[in-house]
């Protein structure tokens, strides 16, 4: 059914590319949103069952609509042919870049931040001028039917269409041939996704996940670092792709952050965290038993509780952990921390070089030198000195992966280019023919350098 969907949406998308002046000018989409806020209000609240409502507001609902509002307020001189230096050869001529959609966008999401994953990379599309076939996670259930249900209310149907569906359709759906494919996922559903966009030749983002390094020099106030580490490690229970997933810093440094550590986690979930409002719950069964599993890897510090018929796993640190053990292998996805002991910066900065490249990658330290250096000495896709993921809330700022955490950015007008085909153009003019002849055959000896 969704294969004559995906054909009426390609026969919009060429329509669109051959409508004057920018095809994003044709859609109704943008004020309607703005003005039938209602899409927002019937996300609002725990968008997973697993997300606390204060937390929800944040991540998926304010981020989502700061992108459209973002978007409403810039287009018109995002999508403005853009003109360039021109060489001698071409001062009379007129060399500029024009925007243009791509044509039919896939947009894969994943169940983690279910509202802002899908809409933030769909606002970026549609501001592109493209049509979109979107495809929400089937795991987190809730958002996947309201955007079903919902989107069609705002948007122009001619222009996109939702597909419901797990693994099986997604790969009936990368079959279909697409102008762009936008991505975020695992590594692994990345791959499966690149190699059928080889096929076509389609260019991909691909927002990726990985494990984020954290390290925690020995001049800082622990207290400040265990606020700061602990909000951004338990937050949606720690089901954050740019989350700090583990920390490296000295034995000294450890013992000053186990008892900072364990005062911010009482302060924020109280004596009995599996009671509180203000953590989330884990996904579903299947990550539950993975991260049960992950407890038993070094030795729990603080938390290590579970309780299976909650999906609740507390807020918990390890320690004693070693590098082969499955919890310094895989990517953690849960309100799991463990320590890593390294003995100084340099070899926090060879333990980060020896990994794959992280999404994002924290430095605390009083010193800035110290910070400069891990930034000037280490690649990740994004960076934060003194702080967890506060850098992804900037929309000036690009957001993705490098290496193995991904390929392109978004957010903000970088979602606008990244949905863009950047079209090289200029504009000659017809006379001035004796001046161009000079490029022309038979050559001369003399035209040649010497
Ligand atoms: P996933 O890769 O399992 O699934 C993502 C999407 O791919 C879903 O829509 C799913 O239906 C589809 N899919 C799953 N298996 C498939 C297959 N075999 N063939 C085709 N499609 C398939 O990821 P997830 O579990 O939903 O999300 C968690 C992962 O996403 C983590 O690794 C996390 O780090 C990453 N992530 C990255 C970002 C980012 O911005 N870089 C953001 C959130 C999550």
């Amino acid at each position: 059914m969704w294969m004559n969907t995906c054909a009426q949406l390609r026969t919009s998308a060429d329509t669109l590319q051959q409508s004057p002046p920018h095809p994003a000018l044709c859609f109704p989409w943008h004020s309607r949103v703005l003005m039938e806020p209602s899409l927002f209000s019937a996300s609002r609240g725990p968008t997973a069952p697993c997300e606390s409502a204060f937390e929800s507001e944040l991540s998926e609902v304010a981020i989502s609509q700061g992108e459209v509002n973002l978007a409403l307020r810039n287009l018109r001189a995002w999508m403005k042919d853009e003109h360039v230096p021109k060489s001698l050869a071409t001062q009379l001529d007129s060399a500029f870049i024009r925007k243009e959609p791509f044509g039919l966008v896939l947009i894969i999401a994943p169940w983690n931040y279910p509202l802002n994953l899908t809409l933030v990379p769909l606002v970026g599309a549609l501001a592109a001028g493209n049509c979109v076939v979107l495809k929400p996670s089937e795991i987190s259930k809730s958002i996947e039917k309201i955007l079903a249900e919902e989107l069609p209310r705002y948007l122009d149907q001619s222009c996109f269409a939702v597909v419901l569906g797990g693994p099986q359709e997604t790969g009936q759906l990368l079959e279909h041939r697409f102008d762009y494919i936008f991505f975020t996922g695992s590594p692994r559903v990345g791959k499966i996704v690149m190699t059928a966009a080889a096929k076509h030749l389609t260019p991909v983002t691909l927002e990726l996940g990985g494990k984020n390094p954290c390290y925690v020099d020995d001049n800082c106030d622990p207290q400040i670092v265990a606020n700061r580490v602990a909000w951004f490690r338990y937050f949606n229970a720690g089901q954050t792709c740019v989350a700090p997933d583990y920390l490296l810093c000295s034995p000294e440094m450890q013992e000053r952050l186990l008892p900072a550590l364990q005062s911010t986690i009482t302060r924020f979930y109280g004596d009995d965290p599996q009671s509180s409002p203000n953590l989330g719950r884990i996904i579903n069964q299947k990550h539950f038993q993975r991260l049960r599993a992950l407890l038993g890897c070094g030795r729990v510090a603080i938390g290590g509780q579970s309780d299976e018929h909650d999906r609740y796993i507390a807020p918990t640190v390890l320690v004693d952990v070693q590098e082969a053990e499955p919890v310094m292998q895989e990517e953690i996805f849960g309100p799991i921390l463990p320590i890593m002991n390294v003995r100084g910066v340099d070899e926090a900065i060879e333990f980060i070089n020896r990994r794959e490249k992280p999404l994002a990658l924290f430095a605390f330290s009083n010193s800035s030198q110290v910070v400069k250096r891990i930034l000037a000495q280490t690649s990740s896709g994004g960076f934060c000195g003194n702080d967890g993921f506060m850098h992804i809330t900037l929309a000036s700022l690009p957001f993705g992966g490098v290496g193995a955490s991904g390929i392109g950015r978004y957010h903000g007008k970088f979602s606008f280019d990244t949905f863009s085909h950047h079209r090289a153009c200029l504009l000659r003019s017809p006379g001035m023919e004796k001046l161009n002849a000079i490029r022309y055959p038979p050559h001369s000896p003399r035209h040649l350098r010497k």
